[in-house]
C-alpha cells in the first residue's frame, strides 16, 4: 500500500506561492507538513488550517544565513518562528552528529526529514537514538528541484510515486507556482521582479512554465492523497511512532 506524505520546504518563497501551494492543497484536502524560513501572513494562513497543515522548521546552517551565525542562533531564530514545531528538514539538507545533537538538547523538535534517499523504492522511519534521547528519522525520496537536475528528469506522480509503503515527497511552493521543470523560470523571474518576496501574482504568472513540471507532479499527489483520507504529514508519523513505543 502507497502512504503519500507531502513535505514542502518554503525557502522564503514570496507569499502567493504559499498561498497558491495551500489552495492547491486544500482544494483537493490533502494534508502536508510545512518547513518553515520566515514569518509572513501566508505562514499565518497555513496555522488556521491544523486540519490539513503542520508546521515544522527548515533551519538554514549554511554561512551567510539569515537565521543566525551559530547553531544555537539559528534554531533559537527557528523556534521563534514555530515555538510547537516537532520536525525539521534542515536547509540545504545540512547535518551532522555534532548538529543534531544541538538540536536534541536544545529543542523540543524529535523527529527529522532531512535524509534524502533519491528514488530509492523504498523508505522506512528509523530510531535515531543519542544519549538517552530518541529522535524519528523520516528519509524522503522525492524532491522537485533535485528531479531536476537528474540525468533524465521525469515530472510525473507514476515515476515519482514508484515503490511501495511510504513515499515522502519534498516541493517548494515558488517551484510549484512556476511549475518549474529547470531553474530557467526562477532565474527569469528573480533578474525581473525584485525584491521576490513581494512579488504578485501578475508579475510572475509570465514565468510559469506550461509542460510538466513540479506543479504537475504537486497537483497530481495532492488529488491522489486526497482520495486517500488527506495522506499523512511528518508529525502524524511521528505521532504513529511514538504511540507504538
Ligand atoms: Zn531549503
Amino acid at each position: 500500500m502507497i502512504r503519500p506524505v507531502i513535505t514542502l520546504d518554503i525557502d522564503w518563497a514570496p507569499d502567493v506561492a504559499i498561498d497558491f501551494a495551500a489552495d492547491l492543497l486544500a482544494t483537493a484536502g490533502a494534508k502536508a507538513t510545512w518547513f518553515v524560513t520566515h514569518a509572513s501572513p501566508a505562514v499565518d494562513r497555513l496555522r488556521q488550517r491544523p486540519d490539513l497543515f503542520e508546521l515544522g522548521i527548515h533551519p538554514n546552517f549554511l554561512p551567510r544565513s539569515s537565521h543566525g551565525t551559530t547553531p544555537e542562533e539559528v534554531l533559537d531564530y527557528c523556534m521563534k518562528l514555530v515555538p510547537d514545531a516537532v520536525s525539521m528538514r534542515t536547509h540545504s539538507l545540512v547535518q551532522s552528529t555534532p548538529l543534531l545533537a544541538t538540536v536534541l538538547a536544545r529543542t523540543p523538535v524529535r523527529c527529522d526529514a532531512t535524509m534524502l534517499l533519491s528514488h530509492a523504492k523504498r523508505t522506512e522511519p528509523f530510531e535515531y537514538q543519542w544519549g538517552g534521547t530518541t529522535m524519528l528519522r523520516v528519509p524522503y525520496h522525492w524532491e522537485d528541484d533535485i528531479e531536476m537536475i537528474r540525468d533524465v528528469p521525469k515530472f510525473s506522480l507514476d515515476d515519482a510515486i514508484a515503490g511501495e509503503g511510504l513515499r515522502v515527497f519534498d516541493f517548494h511552493p515558488i517551484h510549484v507556482f512556476l511549475n518549474s521543470a529547470d531553474m530557467k523560470p526562477y532565474e527569469g523571474l528573480k533578474s525581473a521582479v525584485k525584491p521576490l518576496n513581494e512579488a504578485t501574482l501578475e508579475a510572475m504568472q509570465p514565468f510559469v512554465y506550461n509542460g510538466a513540471g513540479s506543479r504537475t507532479v504537486f497537483e497530481a499527489l495532492a488529488k491522489y492523497a486526497g482520495a486517500h483520507g488527506g495522506g499523512e504529514r511528518i508529525g502524524d508519523i511521528y505521532n504513529a511512532w511514538k504511540a507504538g513505543r
